[in-house]
């Protein structure tokens, strides 16, 4: 099922995001999860890609058994990392012959140790890129990323906007957001993309932050502002993680609620491999209808 079908039809969207086990072992554990996340009836969940393109076949794996074993449908991440038009073209096919009908087109970042993002001869330079050559090449739903606080490499939003344009201009359907904290960014990245001329649905990526140790790394990764109180909680209560889970799993419910009250077309929960905090999360909040609550599947 391609996700825009929905969107299109102004359907909500809950989805989640769920990325491939470092250790072997662990895909049955994370096939617990999703088939937990499955009880919330999401409209979608999205597999990532490692960096380096590390994961790439455990991306096609596990996507292919959300898609295929748990009728949920898939989202494959994918990056231009490592990676020549060839090999892309490879991966393409693969996900055609697994059923898979989603794309999420991402540039990837730079390798660790590495300042800036080099692709290989014959490689893409930018996501939009990527985006064109899925778009002429097949038939796939296309999803790329937005950042409401403004990509870490981009001078200013005004520019990433311009980028992101080019992206749906080549043929993406969807945007789905870097996660964020404060919600005016994203209204301010949303009427500005609107200004611009970007009519694709905006899915609000949130993160429930739930422990101390995920500050630095989230700030490390994407450079997103966390609201000094939820920092300071998350110190405070650094030796009873439960605790600190429930102040997190609190912002992120008052944070989507807002999301919903403004119309948002969807919500993406980055779930880390866990289906607790986002159970909690959505049993708390009003959303709408889904597609299988409204007899569309
Ligand atoms: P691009 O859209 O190419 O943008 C990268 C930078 O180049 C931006 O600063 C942009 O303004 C600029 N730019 C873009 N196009 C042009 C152009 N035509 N001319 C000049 N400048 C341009 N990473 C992974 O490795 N695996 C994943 O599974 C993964 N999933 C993600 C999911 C989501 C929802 C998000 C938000 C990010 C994800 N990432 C993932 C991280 C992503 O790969 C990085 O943020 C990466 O640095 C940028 O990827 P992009 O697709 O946004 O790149």
């Amino acid at each position: 099922m391609k996700i825009i079908s929905a969107l299109k039809k102004n359907i909500f969207s809950l989805s989640f995001e769920v990325f491939p086990p470092k250790r072997e072992g662990n895909i049955e554990s994370l096939y617990e999860t999703v088939a937990d996340l499955k009880s919330l009836k999401p409209h979608f969940i999205s597999v990532t890609y490692g960096a380096g393109g590390s994961t790439r076949d455990k991306t096609i794996e596990i996507a292919a058994h959300v898609n295929n074993s748990l009728k949920v449908t898939a989202l494959a991440h994918l990056t231009c990392v490592h990676a020549t038009k060839e090999d892309i073209a490879i991966i393409l096919d693969s996900l055609v012959q697994h059923g898979i009908e989603n794309i999420l087109a991402l540039r990837g970042d730079p390798p660790q140790g590495e300042e800036k993002f080099k692709p290989l001869p014959g490689g893409f330079v930018f996501a939009c890129d990527l985006v064109s050559f899925i778009a002429d090449r097949s038939d796939f739903c296309i999803g790329v990323a937005g950042y409401p606080e403004k990509h870490v490499e981009a001078p200013d939003l005004e520019t990433d906007l311009i980028n992101l344009k080019k992206k749906v201009d080549a043929g993406a359907d969807f945007i789905i957001t870097q996660l964020f904290f404060f919600n005016d960014d994203f209204y301010r990245f949303r009427d500005l993309a609107e200004r611009k001329g970007i009519h694709a649905p905006i899915i609000p990526g949130i993160f429930p932050l739930i422990n101390y140790q995920q500050i630095a790394r989230t700030i490390t990764l994407c450079g997103a502002k966390i609201p000094a109180h939820l920092a300071e909680k998350l110190e405070r209560m650094k030796d009873k993680p439960e605790e600190a889970e429930k102040y997190g799993i609190e912002y992120a419910i008052k944070q989507s609620a807002d999301l919903l009250d403004n119309g948002v077309p969807g919500l993406h929960f980055y779930s880390m491999n866990k289906s607790g905090p986002v159970k909690e999360i959505v049993r708390n909040l009003d959303l709408p209808p889904s597609r299988a609550e409204l007899g569309l599947e």
